[in-house]
């Protein structure tokens, strides 16, 4: 997964995050990709920090998005 914008010319740093499902609470292992400026940066830290709080394994988004398209209908 790649975390904000990664240029055509930009170094890439891979990293690893230990993310959990904050719905059935099952953890994954996220490897993740930023731009090396990204990284060093403060919204990286409020990004992954906001990534980690509202993320969703593949199971439950699955899930989610059929609730939502029947609510929809
Ligand atoms: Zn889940």
């Amino acid at each position: 997964m790649i975390i904000g914008k990664i240029e055509k010319n930009e170094k890439k740093i891979k990293f690893h995050l230990d993310l959990s499902c904050r719905k059935c609470g099952k953890s994954v292992p996220g490897g993740m990709q930023t731009s090396e400026n990204y990284y060093n940066s403060n919204s990286f830290k409020i990004e992954i920090d906001n990534f980690k709080k509202t993320y969703l394994c593949g199971i439950c988004r699955d899930a989610r998005r059929i609730k939502d398209h029947l609510k929809n209908k």
